[in-house]
């Protein structure tokens, strides 16, 4: 996943172009046209993808009528609950999507899941247009021996667990060891190193989860190691992130300079995109730091490791026969482009091993036309069939940042004004659908936030998040 640094995107989401489609939405609202006859619009999924998809269309067509339903009680997806909490400037789209909420022909159904409470089928007899936007939230496989241990789990497990998504503050994350494994070299692994490695009274200042503060104040880790199949030129995070790497406090970057050596004849011929990244990151691996860096890295308690060139082949149980406590990696070399495993193995011990090799859909409805070995919804350009489209990760699979997300979302929005206009039927839209006695609104959303921002503020903390849906509902109701 690539993702531009936060502030590139603050620039984007946060006033360049949100500025600009901030005054869009504003003029469409004070230009509304009676919404009676117009097109209905469902919008499955209230991420960027839906947010922006829900945007292009209010304003193409002022006369159409868009509920989003979301299946969890809060919107916002994975800017809610994906980006880590220390990038609040990722965060500022929701300021263009509180106003996309609030233009008066969109309407929010919170609580309400296609496949649980809603099906394919009845949005299809109800509205014109049905567009999907439900992301992507299962984590792939790496499908080796060993891998059902405990302890080796998702790192999106992880972030749940510091975003506060409901369901997983339950879920156990073993930090009562010294080396905590990843396996993926993205963003994601370097974010979930980053916040296993932060000090908690730098993380207070954010809105991570006390659930989370509280299982680093037992942490014992002192070592995260993150693992990457390719060699240094096939990194995928981005420089932002390697950036904080490199800063952070109490931790020592540890790189191996026998894997950048072969390639460094390469690093001036890197494309544009990638070129400050990949001169950041072998500067850093083959040069001395300078001597306030160097002595700070010395005096550093914890470790943040890039083991490239390996792949992992196995995870051995401890004495109990039950939990990781090690893992066994192939070491490869690069031929050309190819990655190539020798016979060479090694060994790491660990007590949790997170994996971060991207994530795939679901189907969530049977009659979703849907690609298994992909994990993304059938589709051309968006279009899935005759009235049906699938925009966001749902579409493209785990790819790209917000900004990618939301090109793609103007692209699909744009498909569905395209295809309205050869007319269409005076469908019913919600008052065709089933009830939903227990959904959410947008105006509950609103009070939860300020429950939130109130809670927080008690604590001297931006928000504390509500992190279980029937604690949700009950402080809707209160
Ligand atoms: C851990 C992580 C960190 C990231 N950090 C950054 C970052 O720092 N900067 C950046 O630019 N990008 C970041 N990204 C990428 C960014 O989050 C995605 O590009 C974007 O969120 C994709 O949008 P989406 O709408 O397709 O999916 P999502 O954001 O996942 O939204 C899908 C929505 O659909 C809802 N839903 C799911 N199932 C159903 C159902 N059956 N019925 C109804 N609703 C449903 C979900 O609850 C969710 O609200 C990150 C991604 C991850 C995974």
């Amino acid at each position: 996943m690539h993702r531009v640094s936060g502030g590139v995107f603050a620039r984007l989401c946060g006033s360049r172009i949100s500025n600009q489609l901030n005054e869009n939405v504003c003029n469409y609202s004070r230009s509304l046209v009676s919404p009676q006859n117009g097109p209905k619009i469902a919008v499955v999924g209230a991420g960027p993808a839906g947010f922006y998809a829900a945007q292009h269309i209010a304003q193409a067509r002022p006369d159409a009528t868009i509920d989003i339903y979301e299946k969890l009680p809060v919107p916002f997806g994975l800017v809610r609950f994906g980006v880590a909490p220390d990038h609040p400037d990722v965060k500022k789209c929701i300021s263009t999507f509180n106003k996309t909420a609030e233009l008066p022909n969109i309407t929010f159904y919170g609580n309400t899941a296609l496949g649980r409470d809603i099906s394919l089928k009845q949005l299809k007899q109800c509205y014109n247009s049905v567009l999907l936007s439900y992301g992507a939230e299962e984590d792939q496989r790496l499908g080796i021996p060993g891998e059902h241990l405990k302890n080796v789990t998702a790192a999106r497990s992880v972030v749940s667990m510091y975003n506060g998504l409901p369901g997983a503050q339950g879920v156990e994350i073993n930090l009562d060891t010294e080396t905590v494994v990843i396996i993926g070299i993205g963003n994601v692994a370097v974010d979930v190193a980053r916040l296993i490695l932060t000090p908690i009274d730098v993380l207070r200042k954010y809105d991570t989860t006390e659930d989370w503060l509280e299982k680093l104040r037992s942490s014992r880790v002192k070592r995260v190691v993150l693992i990457g199949r390719r060699g240094p030129l096939n990194i995928s995070f981005t420089v932002k992130e390697l950036r904080e790497m490199l800063k952070l406090e109490n931790v020592r970057p540890v790189f191996h300079k026998e894997q950048y050596l072969p390639f460094k004849e390469q690093v001036a011929k890197q494309e544009r995109g990638r070129k400050r990244v990949i001169e950041l990151l072998f500067k850093s691996a083959l040069t001395e730091p300078e001597p306030e860096t160097a002595e700070r890295w010395a005096r550093a308690e914890k470790e943040m490791e890039l083991k490239l060139l390996r792949s992992p082949l196995e995870f051995l149980p401890g004495r109990d026969g039950k939990s990781v406590e090690k893992i066994k990696l192939a070491v490869n070399v690069m031929k050309g482009d190819t990655v190539m495993e020798t016979k060479e193995t090694e060994e790491i011990e660990t007590g949790l091993v997170l994996r971060s090799i991207g994530y795939k859909s679901i189907q969530a409805d049977k009659d979703l036309p849907f690609n298994d070995k992909k994990g993304v919804a059938k589709n051309v350009d968006g279009r899935v069939s005759e009235g049906v489209y699938a925009a966001g990760w749902l579409a493209t699979g785990p790819r790209g940042v917000i900004v990618d997300t939301m090109g793609t979302a103007f692209k699909i929005g744009a498909n569905v004004v395209a295809d309205l206009e050869k007319g269409h039927k005076e469908n019913p839209g919600r008052s065709g659908m089933p009830s939903l006695p227990k959904s959410t609104s947008w105006k509950d959303w609103r009070k939860l936030e300020k429950i939130e921002m109130e809670a927080g503020k008690l604590i001297g903390r931006p928000k504390e998040k509500i992190t279980s849906v029937s604690e949700m509902l009950s402080k809707i109701q209160s």
